[in-house]
């Protein structure tokens, strides 16, 4: 069931949240073997179905009372251990809310469980967490995506309607988009990150998965707003998820860079992605083609910023304030000794790319020039939102590619981030919608918007979602 089905039983008293919530768990115990999207289950899930309950017996419900959510292990959760699938992290106990899920709290969600992640959400595979693969519910031998992987895989394979992940480079709306569902990064700034273990401090958003645009929309809805202990808030409305259905593809002025169509593009996946720009055409939209030549640097503008920031943000983990800590004679070797065991191999390969890049003598030459990088693309970008209402593209060139297969070429990985990077250079909002199948896998669809159109972004993909009526179930199990 969606999240907006299960509100319309819950109304009707066709089903008890805790009869709801239970087939959730039901489905999580017999499957999530195969699949690994949890890394921890919440153990107060009945109490909480019993308060969402008494919620919507009294009249006050939300549209999200009583629905089961995932949250990504990067966001902290109050008495639940939260540990960025990293050992440094291995027994950490939140003692506080992420601003997020105390909003999900409030409108009576009920939060199952903490999703496999790469470690502190660095990488493109959830092959970097440090506890378990995570598999896509499409075909298990093959990768979910990432860094999202988990809260993207339990969507895909119906163990929620709803989950939370963070994007930094494309974390929620690459898993989306292998996964066959919706995957939504709204604008910087208009989601609290406050409660976010930090990666990428300039680049980070929090935001939702759902099976369709409607409830991706109500996530999204449920989680924005101002907040005074997120320096980088902004004072907006929350994003008003009743006005998805307003949009129409008649008249839409789109632009479709042609950086994003490059050779790097599985043939397969083009052919889906071009029958969709078809599609929206037949509705009336007015597609152009453009250039936009800064997409071919956002990757190693990227891998200069994402890492710097990441350098500085996980210099807080040294044993003595979060997590387990190392034996060791003194304070710097407790510290060394306690970095060395806690982080994996690709987060202590950003934390010294990013050291050095931030150094004496080297900060000019690289975190210098990838701001400057940084600065050309947002420019570039303005000129084309000024003419076109959205830029549209593939979410990623290639679709689900099999656990293992990439495992030791990191920079074919990295590669791969290119249409989802420059929506977190721009903090503009985008979003991640199926588009189809080419041989049994997701094909996903990406749009953007000028930074605080999330709503227009919404009706965008609800419009196209209606005309291309792609949403399907996962073959699983
Ligand atoms: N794949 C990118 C990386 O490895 C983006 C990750 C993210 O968005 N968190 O950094």
């Amino acid at each position: 069931m969606t999240a907006a089905d299960l509100a319309r039983a819950y109304a009707r008293r066709e089903l008890s949240v805790r009869e709801g919530v239970q087939s959730s768990l039901d489905r999580i115990n017999e499957f999530d073997g195969q699949v690994g999207a949890f890394l921890k289950l919440a153990e107060d899930v009945g109490d909480q179905a019993d308060r969402a309950q008494a919620m919507l017996d009294a009249g006050e419900g939300t549209p999200l009372t009583g629905v089961p959510v995932a949250l990504k292990d990067n966001l902290s959760t109050r008495g639940l251990r939260t540990t960025c699938a990293s050992k440094i992290l291995s027994d950490y106990v939140p003692p506080f809310d992420a601003t997020v899920v105390a909003k999900l709290k409030e409108q009576g969600a009920i939060i199952l469980g903490k999703t496999n992640l790469d470690e502190f959400a660095m990488g493109t595979s959830t092959e970097n967490s440090a506890y378990q693969l995570t598999h896509n519910p499409w075909d298990l031998a093959r990768s979910p995506g990432g860094s999202s992987g988990g809260s993207a895989a339990s969507v895909a394979a119906g163990f929620t309607p709803l989950s939370l992940g963070s994007d930094t480079g494309g974390s929620i709306r690459q898993p989306a988009s292998l996964c066959g569902i919706v995957g939504f990064k709204p604008t910087y700034g208009r989601v609290s990150r406050y409660g976010l273990v930090a990666f990428g401090s300039s680049l980070d958003q929090i935001g939702p998965f759902g099976f369709n645009v409607e409830d991706t929309a109500l996530m999204a809805e449920a989680i924005s707003g101002h907040d005074p202990r997120d320096s980088t808030s902004l004072r907006h409305a929350p994003i008003d998820a009743s006005s998805v259905r307003n949009g129409s593809l008649k008249g839409l002025r789109v632009a479709v860079p042609k950086e994003f169509f490059g050779d790097s593009m599985h043939a397969g996946l083009r052919a889906v992605v071009e029958q969709a720009l078809d599609t929206m055409r037949k509705e009336g939209a007015i597609l152009e083609e453009v250039s936009l030549p800064s997409i071919q640097y956002c990757v190693t503008t990227y891998y200069i910023i994402a890492p710097a920031e990441a350098s500085s943000n996980l210099a807080r983990f040294d044993g003595i304030r979060y997590g387990p800590r190392a034996e060791g004679s003194g304070h710097i070797s407790v510290v060394e000794r306690t970095r060395a065991e806690g982080f994996g191999h690709e987060v202590k390969a950003r934390i010294m790319i990013g050291t050095y890049a931030l150094s004496a003598g080297y900060y000019d030459a690289y975190y210098l020039r990838a701001q400057q990088v940084r600065g050309l693309m947002v420019q570039e970008f303005k000129s084309v939102f000024d003419k076109y209402d959205v830029v549209v593209g593939p979410t990623s060139p290639v679709p689900a590619f099999k656990i293992g297969e990439l495992k030791n070429d990191p920079m074919a990985l990295k590669l791969l981030d290119f249409c989802t990077i420059p929506a977190n250079m721009l903090g503009c909002p985008a979003i991640s919608i199926n588009a189809g199948l080419t041989d049994g896998l997701p094909v996903g669809l990406h749009f953007m918007a000028p930074p605080l159109a999330d709503e227009r972004v919404l009706q965008v993909a609800y419009a196209t979602e209606q005309a291309l009526g792609a949403t399907m179930r996962a073959p699983f199990p």
